[in-house]
């Protein structure tokens, strides 16, 4: 398992930052930074707030475990420390009415027996 997704079982949302040129590097499952292709990276703790950077709503799905939760909205999420990451936000009576671009969201754990996975909710 990644570092990434063990850190997950303490609810911690890990992204790499760089020490070259200080900057977040995207997504944490890259070994150099993408701006300066310096490999002094390091993990960090993201706070877990963002905002909505895109979206869109799932209607239909034919995955019986998935078919059940439609319709849900996966999203890509900008962290506040910089790193974009793809998740669903979950938490709003109607995802087709009650997303939208640039909403603040924050994490919310959906606890495994391995791993935690990181979903997004509006922020309060
Ligand atoms: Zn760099």
């Amino acid at each position: 398992m990644s570092a990434f997704w063990a850190a997950t079982k303490n609810h911690e949302l890990q992204y790499l930052h760089c020490e070259n040129c200080d900057s977040a590097v995207d997504v944490a499952l890259h070994r150099f930074c993408q701006r300066c292709s310096h490999d002094a990276v390091e993990a960090r703790v993201a706070s877990g707030r963002g905002t909505v950077y895109s979206y869109t709503v799932v209607r239909q799905s034919y995955h019986p475990f998935f078919r059940n939760h439609a319709p849900y909205a996966v999203a890509y999420i900008d962290l506040e420390e910089g790193p974009r990451i793809m998740s669903n936000v979950i938490g709003v009576d109607d995802p087709l009415t009650d997303i939208s671009i640039g909403m603040a969201v924050e994490v919310v754990w959906e606890d495994h027996e391995e791993l935690s996975i990181p979903l997004f909710k509006p922020a309060t």
